[in-house]
């Protein structure tokens, strides 16, 4: 008898493990149905973010932004550039230093006492060297966190893509005379007769609350944050220039050349708020020290 009830059971296990070994086939290698729908989650469900080097600011003092020189070793800052890609579209977020730049070799001086620039290679060359499948013809969207000359460098390369511009940043990028320090207004001249989509306040970019505009005005009159929902990385807020430092964060610290101070703080305060709640990490775009340890293009964050 005992013989008889270890050879059912064996039987039984037998069953079990031929059975499980032939689910496990079947969604390894799957049928063509199967695999297809796989794939397709798959792609349909993942958010991607490419962080690109697109210059570097120098300064000779730190004192424009209610630093002071002796706070801070920190000189030089980071000009980032972001490429989200997201199942319904793709974005570009700021747009680095004007492609001009790169034709200097080394330090560019913008004639202006006490700033240099650099850009070592343009988006335009580093998308073409890197064959990520797409080009500055690519973009669904483009949004900048702000107009100032450091942010919407590539602004008129982009064809085909709809501006996501705050009402204030809009307003100001052809006023005349200029009411916004730091602005280049022919960086943008291609996108005031292009597609665009004047904002008056937060916007969620694909309607699945992973890509969100912040508006945080203050710096100049449309300034925004981008907030993203990402699975691995988790929230991610991109600064823009809400702050230039670690120490403006720390302490409150607002530029000389933010045309509201008041409004500045406010919007510290609001996306401060956002970032506690959603428990989300900030990234301060300028932040070289931060820049150097993340991953650029083609590696990403998903
Ligand atoms: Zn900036």
């Amino acid at each position: 008898m005992k013989a008889s009830q270890l050879i059912t059971r064996g039987l039984v296990l037998l069953l079990l493990f031929v059975s499980v070994a032939c689910d496990g086939s079947d969604s390894a290698s799957g049928t063509g149905e199967a695999s297809i729908q796989d794939s397709t989650q798959t792609v349909d469900t993942t958010l991607k973010l490419y962080v690109f080097e697109c210059g570097r600011l120098r300064f000779d003092t730190v004192e424009n932004f209610s630093i002071g020189n002796d706070e801070t070793d920190v000189r030089d800052l980071v000009v980032p550039c972001y490429i989200i890609d997201h199942p319904a579209g793709r974005m570009i977020w700021d747009g680095g230093l004007p492609s001009y730049v790169a034709d200097t070799e080394g330090w560019h001086d913008n004639e202006r006492i006490g700033r240099t620039a650099q850009l070592d290679r343009t988006l335009a060359e580093q998308l073409s060297e890197l064959e990520l499948g797409f080009d500055l013809n690519s973009f669904d969207y483009m949004a900048f966190s702000h107009i100032h000359y450091d942010h919407v460098g590539v602004a008129n390369e982009v064809r085909g893509a709809r501006w996501l511009v705050q009402r204030g940043d809009f307003d100001a990028a052809f006023a005349e005379p200029a009411t916004v320090p730091a602005l280049q207004p022919e960086l943008l001249a291609n996108l005031r007769d292009g597609d665009y989509l004047i904002l008056d306040g937060d916007h969620d970019v694909f309607g699945d609350g992973r890509v969100q505009l912040i508006s945080a005005p203050g710096h100049t009159p449309g300034h925004q944050v981008l907030f993203l929902d990402l699975v691995e990385t988790g929230p991610l807020v991109l600064s823009g220039d809400l702050y230039h430092f670690r120490l403006s964060r720390e302490d409150r610290r607002v530029p000389v050349f933010n045309v509201d101070p008041m409004l500045s703080l406010a919007s510290m305060d609001r996306v401060e708020t956002l970032v506690a709640e959603r428990n989300a990490t900030m990234w301060i775009e300028h932040d070289l020290a931060l820049f150097e340890t993340l991953r650029t293009a083609p590696e990403f964050y998903e």
